[in-house]
C-alpha cells in the first residue's frame, strides 16, 4: 500500500468535504440554479481577493487568466515593466512578448525580492508605462514580494498593477484593494483548495480604461465579453460547472475560517516549515520566504534530483525541485491551502529520513524536534 501526500506548491490537496461537492451529477449552466450558484461564488470569491471590484473566471489553468490580463489591456508596441525574479515573473514577459508588447525586464537575482524603489526608478525614466507585472509569490524562489509597497509606487503613475498571485492567494496576505493592485491573478489549485482548472482575474475601473482602449486581438479570453456576462451572473462560454461547484465548497469553507485566521495559519506553518530544515543545518533560499512554500538549498554532496525522485517513489510525499538553472540545487517544500500542522511534520519527518539515506549527516529528529518545538 503507497499512501500519497500532495506537499508540492500545486496542485494541492482538496478536502473530502469539496470532493464530495463535486461528485453530485451534472446539471445545465443555463438555468436559474447555476446562474444562483455563481452568484454566491463571486460574492466569496470577491472577499477572498478583498476586493470591490469583478472577478472573472475562466476555465483554464491559472497561466490563462495572465495571458487574459495581458491580451485585454495593452496593444502590440506598448511598453510595460515586468519583475523578472524568477520563473513565473519570467512567463508574463514571455507572454508580453508573443502579442509584441515591449517589455522592460527587471531581472532579480532569483531568491532575493525586488525593491519597490528599484521599480519606482525605473517608472520615472519611462513615464510611458502601461502596466507593471508582479507575482506575490514567485513560486520557483519561494519569494514572497512586498506589494503593497510597489502598489503606492505604481499608484502615483498611469501604469496598472497587475499581480500575479496564484501561488500567494490564501497564503500570504493580499490587498487587492487597499494596496492598489489593478488586476489579480489567481489559479484554483494552489491556496484554494480545488482541483487544476479555474483561474480567476479581478478587473479594476483603472484596468477598464485599457480594457476599453485595448487593440489586441483575442478571442477566448474577451474581458469585455466576460464582464457582461459577470453582470448576469453567467458566463460567456460553457463554465467548468464541477469546479465551480467545487468551489462554492471551498471558499465557504475559507469565508468560515477567516482571511486573517487563513493568512495566520500559514504564516505559522511557514515558520514550522523553515525552523525544520534549519534545524536540519540546511540553508533557506529566498532572502524573503513566502508563507506559501519554503526553498531549500540542497546540501553539499547531495544530489537534488535524485533527492525529490526518493523522496516521491518511496515515501510517497511529492515535493518540488528546482526550476531552470536551480534544478538539483534546491527543493521546496508547500505548505499551502489544506494544510496544518502535521503536514508539515511529515514534510520535514521524510526530508530527514531521505536525505539519511543519501548520506547526508545530521542527528536524527532534529528537524521534527524544530518542527514541534516551533508549533507548541
Ligand atoms: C503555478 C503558478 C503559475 C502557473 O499556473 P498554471 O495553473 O500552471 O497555469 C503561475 N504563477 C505562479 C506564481 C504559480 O505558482
Amino acid at each position: 500500500m503507497k499512501k500519497e501526500y500532495l506537499m508540492a506548491p500545486g496542485p494541492t490537496p482538496v478536502p473530502p468535504e469539496v470532493l464530495l461537492d463535486m461528485a453530485q451529477p451534472i446539471f445545465h449552466h443555463r438555468t436559474p440554479r447555476f446562474k444562483k450558484l455563481f452568484a454566491e461564488v463571486n460574492v466569496l470569491l470577491k472577499q477572498i481577493v478583498r476586493t470591490s471590484n469583478p472577478v472573472i473566471t475562466f476555465a483554464s489553468s491559472g497561466t490563462g487568466a495572465m495571458e487574459a490580463s495581458i491580451v485585454n489591456t495593452l496593444s502590440p508596441g506598448d511598453k510595460v515593466i515586468v519583475i523578472n525574479g524568477g520563473k513565473f515573473g519570467e512567463r508574463f514577459g514571455e507572454i508580453c512578448k508573443a502579442y509584441g508588447i515591449q517589455v522592460i525586464e527587471v531581472l532579480q537575482e532569483w531568491g532575493i525580492p525586488v525593491e519597490a524603489a528599484q521599480i519606482e526608478a525605473v517608472l520615472k525614466e519611462n513615464p510611458d508605462v502601461k502596466a507593471v507585472f508582479s507575482t506575490l509569490c514567485e513560486t520557483s524562489s519561494g519569494v514572497v514580494t512586498d506589494i503593497k509597497a510597489l502598489g503606492q509606487v505604481v499608484a502615483k503613475t498611469p501604469a496598472i498593477l497587475v499581480c500575479d498571485a496564484i501561488s500567494g492567494l490564501g497564503a500570504d496576505d493580499m490587498r487587492t484593494d487597499e494596496w492598489g493592485v489593478d488586476m489579480l491573478v489567481v489559479g484554483s489549485q494552489k491556496g484554494l483548495m480545488l482541483p487544476p482548472g479555474l483561474a480567476f482575474l479581478s478587473v479594476s475601473e483603472k484596468a477598464k480604461k485599457l480594457i476599453d482602449s485595448c487593440k489586441t486581438p483575442k478571442f477566448y479570453f474577451n474581458l469585455k465579453k466576460a464582464l457582461k456576462s459577470y453582470d448576469a451572473d453567467d458566463t460567456p462560454w460553457t463554465p467548468a460547472v464541477t469546479l465551480i461547484v467545487g468551489a462554492h465548497k471551498s471558499f465557504s469553507m475559507m469565508i468560515e475560517e477567516g482571511m486573517d485566521n487563513i493568512i495566520a495559519r500559514h504564516t505559522k506553518l511557514a515558520q514550522a516549515c523553515r525552523c525544520g530544515v534549519q534545524g536540519l543545518g540546511l540553508e533557506l533560499f529566498s532572502k524573503a520566504p513566502a508563507n506559501t512554500l519554503t526553498a531549500v538549498k540542497v546540501p553539499d554532496g547531495v544530489d537534488g534530483s535524485a533527492f525529490v525522485k526518493k523522496i516521491r517513489d518511496e515515501k510517497g510525499v511529492t515535493i518540488a525541485g528546482g526550476q531552470d538553472k536551480f534544478k538539483g540545487k534546491i527543493f521546496r517544500i508547500a505548505h499551502l491551502g489544506y494544510m496544518n500542522h502535521f503536514d508539515v511534520l511529515i514534510s520535514i519527518s521524510a526530508t530527514e529520513m531521505v536525505l539519511k539515506e543519501l548520506g547526508y549527516s545530521f542527528e536524527s529528529g532534529a528537524g521534527v524536534k524544530a518542527v514541534q518545538k516551533a508549533l507548541l
